[in-house]
């Protein structure tokens, strides 16, 4: 039995405490039901840390060679590991985990992986440790070495992956949009800072008796990881989570200041919005390219709160707009503070669509196309206003297709389907663009004409007749159907009649006149007396 001299018994004490430590934390970690990214990779890290500790730990207590070497495997099963799902861990813990993809997180355990085959099979190959010594001194016996080739490529590796991640919290550090969780940032450089300082003292040779620092130092190492991920009731990744969140929102969401400064904006945003870019950060939104229709909704959005304002963002090339929806929801600092506010985007494009294509469908006839009773009502009455209120004259006309009856009862149906079909054709052609044209019922159809007297319109209305006589609808199976109709045509010169009234009056005057063409012998047009 050798003499372990004091100093000895502090490192192995220390690092089996480290070695328990990391075994806690794990446990911890895996017990702990608070949820964080990365769970998995920290439970992994602690239990590489506790190998590399106890390994070490163990490694001071044995008296051969044999057992060193032993010891010194169960190291390598976990140091070259921890170094790497260090790493990873500083990616999870900055929402940056799925930037490696599933296969290069494997590929980075490769040189690990060789690293420890080589340890444990380095009596065949040497390439690991070139040569070992085996010192017998008064107290406990040392293992010493000159490094193999492989020995440079996992210390590289090594140095390489924890500078890496090191590098990853100091640039995280930097940002100021993670000053809520700077503590636990701070926390996380130093644990990483902490073994990366060790070794190096090691290789430089300023580590005391030549013993290897960076198990013990793993000790508080793991302290400050847990003191990140675990110590704070809120979970330091509150906010990783929350950007998580707002990232991946369907919504788009922008965080304004009290003076309209763009302060945050995540990814749907700026979809929408490509104007809204991160380098927009910080920038008055005034000043920002964005459409017109975008800047006058967000103005009023901002000064209207939680009312929804709608404007269409440039269309992609070879695509059409999209329509958006913006709302805001100021926020509020407490204290009477003037807080900025949050502007919620939406994609409206499909429902704007349905809307509209439920709102035609509700307001046209199903077999034509053409405006249906309801509509026509209702546009008319403001026709009418339009035209009252300019002073211009405006007429009606009815017309009824003669005889339609006796085509449904000897053709059929379909056959009076297409004479329908084709009235409104003919008609329609010779239809200027400000014409109201709707089917009232069956066979019966309506028009308004604004701004055109009741003389011009009895001339319409022959030139209508005229081409539904001369122009023959064919049945469906291509024969001929002779159409004529009978019109009523009523107007008003300069009507000063409250708008109801004055399109009861008008239907009322076509209709009767409608009759009268009817009475007459059909297939004629007839106007009202002018009023
Ligand atoms: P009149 O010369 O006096 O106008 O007589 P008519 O036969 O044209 O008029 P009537 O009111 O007696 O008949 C209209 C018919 O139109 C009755 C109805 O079955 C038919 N009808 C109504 N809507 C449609 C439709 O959408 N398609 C078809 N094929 N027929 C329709
Ligand atoms: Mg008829
Ligand atoms: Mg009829």
């Amino acid at each position: 039995m050798y003499d372990v001299t004091a100093f000895t018994s502090t490192y192995i004490v220390l690092t089996a405490l480290a070695g328990v430590l990391n075994v806690f934390v794990a446990l911890y970690a895996l017990m702990s039901r608070a949820l964080f990214s990365g769970k998995l990779v920290f439970i992994l890290m602690a239990l590489a840390n506790s190998f590399y500790t106890f390994g070490a730990a163990l490694e001071k207590t044995s008296e051969t060679l044999d057992g060193m070497m032993l010891w010194t495997t169960v190291q390598y099963a976990g140091m070259p590991f921890s170094a790497v799902l260090t790493l990873l861990l500083a990616l999870h813990f900055l929402g940056k985990a799925d930037l490696i993809p599933a296969w290069g997180r494997w590929l980075l355990f490769v040189i690990p992986s060789i690293t420890f085959l080589l340890v444990l099979t380095n009596s065949h190959h040497h390439l690991f440790y070139q040569d070992i010594y085996f010192h017998r001194g008064p107290s406990t016996p040392t293992m010493d070495f000159t490094m193999g080739e492989w020995y440079v490529v996992h210390g590289c590796y090594t140095f390489g992956t924890l500078f890496a991640a090191l590098c990853l919290m100091f640039q995280a550090l930097l940002r100021p949009g993670n000053k809520a969780y700077r503590r636990q940032l701070i926390a996380l450089f130093a644990g990483i800072l902490l073994p990366i300082t060790a070794s190096l003292l090691y290789l430089l040779g300023f580590s005391p008796n030549g013993v290897d620092p960076v198990p013990v130092v793993l000790c508080f190492t793991s302290l400050l990881f847990v003191y990140a991920f675990l110590s704070t009731d809120k979970m330091a990744l509150l906010p990783v989570a929350r950007e998580n969140v707002m990232e991946s929102m369907g919504e788009g969401v922008l965080v304004l200041d009290a003076s309209w400064r763009l302060l945050d904006s995540n990814r749907s945003a700026r979809v929408l919005l490509p104007a809204l870019a991160r380098s927009a950060l910080g920038q008055s939104l005034g000043s920002l390219e964005l459409p017109d229709g975008a800047a006058a909704a967000f103005r009023s959005a901002w000064e209207q709160p939680g009312k929804p304002y709608s404007f269409a963002s440039p269309p992609l090339p070879g695509e059409e707009p999209r329509w958006c929806e913006v709302y805001a929801a100021p926020i509020s600092r407490g204290g009477g503070q003037a807080g900025g506010c949050l502007l919620v985007l939406s994609d409206i494009t499909e429902r704007r669509s349905l809307q509209e294509e439920l709102k035609r469908l509700a307001s046209r006839d199903p077999l034509t196309g053409i405006l249906n009773r309801g509509a026509f009502m209702r546009e008319a009455e403001e026709a009418l206003g339009r035209c009252f209120g300019d002073g211009l004259p405006v007429s009606m006309i009815l017309f009824d297709i003669d005889h339609f009856k006796g085509i449904n009862d000897t053709l059929g149906h379909e056959a009076g389907d297409s004479a329908l079909l084709h009235a409104v054709s003919v008609c329609s052609s010779l239809l200027g663009p400000d014409v109201l044209f709707a089917r009232y019922g069956g066979e019966e159809f309506v028009l308004l004409l604004p701004g055109i007297d009741s003389f011009t319109a009895e001339k319409l209305a022959e030139s209508i007749r005229m081409a539904l006589e001369s122009t023959p609808a064919l049945d469906p199976d291509g024969r001929p159907l002779g159409i004529r109709a009978s019109f009523g045509v009523a107007g008003f010169g300069r009507a000063a009649l409250p708008v109801q009234d004055g399109y009861r009056a008008l239907f009322r005057s076509a209709d009767q006149a409608l009759y009268a063409a009817k009475e007459q012998g059909r297939n004629r047009v007839i106007s009202a007396p002018s009023s």
